[in-house]
């Protein structure tokens, strides 16, 4: 059953007379809070977050023109505040990527201050006034502006935002990769269009996970790049790149795409773009940490895994020659989760029990984040 959706638009349309988007959202008859459409809202605000992999929601990006905001940092205490009112900031300003799922896969750097005092009526309309401090005031901030009828895009110089689509992710990567001049060649968005409905992902649920028969499973061969043609190489490269990105992942191993062969690309968005062939760990920090992940081929599911928190690999890149890379913090973790495949390991594989892996199924965390707001009975 679907009850409440998003509305979606372009940047132009941002500024069209009549946005609803672009009016200011009316306080919540405190009358409203038991009642069950109220409940329905809040359940429909946390669905539409979660499905969207936001961290906060505000009522009028469903259409509807209450003040109403949900948020998820992914601390452990979803929080719904309702007739917010910012009453003081402090703090540095500080520069955060932000983006807003009415206007898909768009984002900028914005600049707002560090700190926030916020009063809210809860839903059961109590009172609450706190500080908020990091990136918690940064969403507050941020569905605070949309409730006023504002949106980030209003705080950023013209021309600033970045797209993230996949065409123009791995347009990017590639002339990070090869240089603009052979990337004229190779990496009109047209090509790319073309090229990526070639290389599909594979796909297990969780009860797959040990079957030995599957592509995820075996030992990839290496690449003998001696025997590969060069566009063949560069074709298969692309077309990970844009699967990646198109599965808003952060890395792809080749058997994810059916090619049992040694062959890993790594975008994080924030690093530059690394295409691993061949690749073996050489060293790896004693150090480690433990940080939730997720993988495409496992989709909706999402697990804690303790990794080493530095690696350097061993590598021939683009050009056949060998090289070392070395990685720490999130870009060591993916570089180790990619690694994995080539060899058959799935990130699952260093969970205890494959109990410790959790559904990311919005509908799910929406139930669960009514049930830490309006406790156990609320259904
Ligand atoms: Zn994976």
């Amino acid at each position: 059953m679907v009850s409440l959706r998003l509305f979606q638009m372009s940047t132009r349309h941002l500024a069209l007379q009549g946005n609803y988007l672009r009016s200011p959202a009316k306080p919540v008859d405190v009358e409203m809070l038991g009642s069950p459409a109220f409940k329905e809202i809040v359940f429909e605000l946390f669905r539409l977050m979660y499905d969207g992999r936001g961290v906060g929601l505000a009522a009028p990006m469903a259409g509807l023109g209450l003040q109403i905001m949900v948020i998820d940092v992914g601390d452990e205490m979803p929080r719904a505040f309702v007739n917010p009112q910012i009453v003081g900031v402090g703090g540095q300003q500080v520069i955060i990527r932000e983006g807003n799922l009415c206007i898909p896969r768009l984002f900028a750097n914005v600049s707002r201050p560090e700190r926030v005092s916020l009063t809210a009526i809860d839903v059961f309309g109590n009172t609450i006034t706190d500080i908020y401090e990091g990136f918690l005031a940064r969403v507050i901030f941020h569905e605070m502006d949309i409730l006023n009828g504002s949106m980030f895009t209003d705080l950023i110089p013209p021309n600033s935002l970045f797209s993230k689509d996949p065409d123009i992710l791995t347009a990017n990567a590639l002339t990070q990769l090869y240089g603009n001049s052979s990337s004229e060649q190779i990496t009109t968005i047209r090509e790319v269009n073309v090229i990526r409905h070639y290389l599909s992902p594979v796909t297990v649920s969780p009860s797959l996970l040990n079957l030995t028969d599957t592509v995820l499973r075996r030992k990839c061969e290496p690449v003998k790049l001696e025997a590969w043609n060069p566009d063949d190489l560069t074709n298969v490269i692309r077309e990970m790149l844009w699967q990646q990105h198109n599965l808003r992942g952060v890395g792809l191993s080749a058997p994810q795409v059916g090619l049992s062969i040694q062959l890993s690309v790594v975008d994080d968005g924030d690093d530059p773009p690394l295409v691993l062939i061949n690749p073996t760990i050489v060293e790896e920090s004693e150090d480690t940490d433990i940080a939730p992940e997720s993988c495409s081929s496992v989709p909706g599911y999402i697990g804690s895994v303790k990794r080493a928190r530095r690696v350097t690999v061993h590598a021939w890149d683009l050009m056949g020659r060998l090289c070392d890379v070395t990685a720490q913090g999130p870009l060591a973790r993916v570089i180790q989760h990619e690694c994995d495949h080539l060899q058959g390991v799935m990130f699952t594989d260093h969970l205890e029990s494959l109990e410790l892996l959790h559904a990311v199924d919005p509908e799910a965390k929406a139930e669960n984040a009514l049930v830490r707001l309006f406790g156990a009975a609320s259904n």
